[in-house]
């Protein structure tokens, strides 16, 4: 019998789906992603690329934000700490220092998920990577002259 999902095991599974979601959406055709701390390049399945937050600590009002969270490389995220260093600056640049501060102001607040949360954001991933993954086959077929 398949155990009985708790609010860890929904979570971790949330989590996995946004992060795949995260990498897909940035890949390119080949699906090549970039890291945007240091720029190394790879699949963007298999060579240890993650989604990186732009504020430490993956609180619950930073851990699902898209906004706030970009592909990096193992390195930069885990190894090197998450290179805040760079990922700051570089997202201050690319939106505004207003919205920085907005979302830190934000992530100090309490934040909690309920398991209905989980499965909703395990839906909605689900989703958006199903729309990701046929826009792809699409493509394929549509280069494919031997059809
Ligand atoms: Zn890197």
């Amino acid at each position: 019998m398949p155990r009985k999902p708790t609010n860890k095991s929904l979570k971790a599974k949330a989590w996995r789906l946004f992060s795949e979601y995260i990498r897909l959406s940035s890949a390119d055709s080949d699906g090549i992603v970039e890291c945007y701390t240091c720029g190394s390049r790879g699949k963007w399945k298999g060579d240890g690329f993650q989604a990186g937050h732009i504020i430490p600590g993956r609180g619950g009002y930073v851990l699902f934000n898209e906004s706030i969270v970009r592909v990096q490389c193992g390195g930069c995220n885990v190894l090197a700490g998450g290179r805040y260093e760079i990922s700051i600056p570089k997202w201050i640049r690319e939106n505004s220092l207003e919205e920085y501060e907005e979302h830190v102001r934000e992530s100090k607040k309490p934040f909690k998920r309920t398991m209905t949360d989980y499965l909703d954001l395990i839906a909605y991933y689900e989703m958006r990577l199903d729309g990701l993954r046929s826009a792809a086959q699409r493509e394929t077929e549509e280069s494919d002259t031997s059809l």
